[in-house]
């Protein structure tokens, strides 16, 4: 298994880790760019989000339902932002579908 995000809902790999269920695990960025910056995986290994298929449905769900989670317990009263990043242009750099969970400040708007 050569995926870093495997590895790590594996525990071959340390992290952070904020939540879990059967269908998802977060944990904390290595570099945030926000006070809270969490990512929230599928347990099922999805490539990205241009590779989902009908079949990752179930598991993209249980993603964002995870997210909601993570912000609750992060107490982002003030509101977050959810960010897939797809392929070079939008600088996705690990190739296991991930969401960033950002808050803790104000976000602008468009993102760079
Ligand atoms: P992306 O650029 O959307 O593919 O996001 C990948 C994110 O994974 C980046 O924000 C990295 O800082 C983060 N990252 C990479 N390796 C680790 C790790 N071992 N633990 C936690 N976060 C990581
Ligand atoms: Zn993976």
């Amino acid at each position: 298994m050569s995926c870093l995000f495997c590895k790590i809902i594996a525990r071959e790999i340390p992290s952070d880790i904020v939540f879990e269920n059967d269908h998802a695990l977060a944990f904390r960025d290595i570099h945030p760019a926000a006070p809270t910056h969490v990512l929230v995986i599928p347990k099922k290994h999805v490539h990205g989000i241009a590779e989902a298929e009908e079949g990752d449905v179930e598991a993209l769900g249980q993603v964002l339902l995870a997210a909601r989670a993570v912000a609750a317990r992060e107490k982002l009263e003030g509101g977050f932002r959810l960010a897939i990043n797809n392929g070079p242009d939008a600088g996705q750099t690990v190739f296991h579908l991930h969401v960033h969970v950002l808050g803790g400040r104000a976000m602008s708007w468009p993102p760079g």
